[in-house]
């Protein structure tokens, strides 16, 4: 479910207009919905109430502070891969006894922050970590609470750069090895061993991967909970939303038909696999949502510039580039993009296929290859579906290009939750000091 949707031919979030949006804050600028990433987290929740279970959003797919900030006050807990993450969670009000922090490569820096702070837990992912951890805590007298990161190698179905799970990448501790390193862990007197922890990697549509990694890991769980006294067992993040026709309801429907398979990520089916195994474990059950909760709430608006036709191809040039959203370079994934304003007459809703671009100097720089749109004009606004997840936060300054605006629309109510990066910002920090 996502609140994008034509009204009197406009595009809407919730109940702003998107020109609007634009007409106030330009473009580019991302525009999350409030109410889809409170209703997704709802959803998580309801679906897990059966059992003891915390929500750990994922900070890293949009660490925006207002965004952290409507999850904390749903109740929500956080993944943080970095210091600057727990930094962030701070500033929005959450609290680090629900942080767990991941990531293979922690630094000296960040572990002291972390151990300061009192986060939930420590999901470490080598022998060499475990050791840095305990050396760490030691110096300041204290228990580092931590849990392994277990490598089931299962096939995830997704791309191979946001795989997890198997033995070819660089995650986690394999199955097999990792009751070693629990013994060792609980032989050092600074480490507190207080859960297992597992992700197999992002954007999974199906629910089965989910409930393989679960079965295999299982066994290993059921002796760990008899030997330590662990706590939970965090089951990662990584469901998946639908990217290929985003946009499913209203009158904006008539071209669709030209588009790929949706293929959806069903709460319901992840529950009815996950829930019956779970619930016979016996331990609280943490997920790492980070897409699943976004991805869908958030669009890139943005303008066309020129339209140009050039080697029997037609390009619209628009005024985002990969610099703001790099996933399409980065992945090759599909992102929706849709007129904010609808066409009306035949002549408007003919449909010829467009290279969608931005202005980087990089071939890279595409948002869509022959896609199917009805006729672009210069000055139109255009709406980069799913846009909320692994968007703003994944954005850069290439080019010398200012980081775009974010915003935030609630009900009929909308404002600027980032502003708009300008030329003075970047230089910040650079110096000339020879
Ligand atoms: C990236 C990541 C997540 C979130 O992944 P999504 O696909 O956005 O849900 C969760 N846990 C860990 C350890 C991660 O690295």
């Amino acid at each position: 479910m996502h609140l994008f949707e034509y009204r009197d031919g406009r595009l809407h979030c919730e109940d702003v207009d998107l020109t609007r949006v634009a007409k106030e804050f330009g473009t580019p600028t991302y525009v999350y919905s409030a109410g889809t990433v409170l209703d997704h987290y709802m959803r998580l929740d309801n679906a897990l109430a059966p059992i003891d279970h915390l929500i750990c959003y994922a900070v890293k797919a949009n660490s925006n502070r207002t965004i952290l900030k409507l999850l904390a006050e749903a109740g929500a807990g956080f993944d943080i891969v970095s210091g600057g993450e727990l930094f962030r969670v701070f500033a929005a009000g959450g609290d680090p006894a629900k942080c767990t922090f991941a990531g293979v490569g922690k630094s000296r820096e960040e572990i002291e922050y972390a151990l300061k702070e009192g986060v939930y837990c420590f999901n470490v992912e080598s022998e060499q970590e475990l050791e840095q951890i305990d050396n760490i805590a030691g110096a300041k007298n204290l228990r580092a609470p931590i849990a392994l990161r277990v490598n089931p190698d299962v096939e995830a179905h997704t791309h191979e750069y946001i795989a997890t799970g198997s033995h070819q990448n660089k995650f986690g501790i394999a199955l097999d090895h990792i009751a070693a390193v629990y013994e060792r862990a609980a032989r050092m007197r600074n480490i507190e061993i207080v859960g297992v922890q597992m992700h197999i990697g992002s954007q999974i549509t199906e629910a089965k991967p989910f409930a393989n990694a679960i079965d295999k890991v299982a066994p290993l769980l059921r002796e760990l909970k008899s030997k330590y006294a662990i706590k939970f067992f965090s089951i990662g993040g990584g469901m998946g939303i639908i990217y290929r026709r985003a946009l499913e309801s209203g009158p904006g429907k008539w071209w669709r038909d030209h588009g790929g398979e949706a293929s959806a990520f069903s709460v319901r089916d992840y529950a009815d696999a996950i829930l019956p195994q779970l619930r016979e474990l016996g331990i609280r059950i943490l997920v790492e949502p980070g897409r699943f909760l976004v991805g869908n709430a958030g669009v890139l608006l943005t303008r066309v510039l020129h339209v140009k036709q050039s080697g029997g191809k037609k390009f619209a040039i628009v005024d985002a580039g990969m610099n703001d959203l790099i996933r399409p370079a980065l992945y090759q994934s599909y992102h929706e993009i849709v007129p904010v304003k609808q066409p009306k007459t035949e002549r408007e809703r003919k449909i010829s296929k467009v290279d969608i671009v931005g202005p980087v100097c990089e071939s890279g720089d595409f948002f869509a290859r022959d896609r199917e749109m009805p006729e672009l004009h210069e000055d139109d606004l255009l709406a980069i579906m799913s846009g909320g997840a692994y968007g703003f936060a994944m954005a850069s300054n290439y080019n010398s290009r200012t980081l775009p605006a974010e915003s935030l629309v609630r009900g009929n109510k909308f404002a600027l939750i980032r502003k708009r990066q300008t030329w003075e910002d970047l230089l910040c920090g650079e110096m000339e000091p020879l």
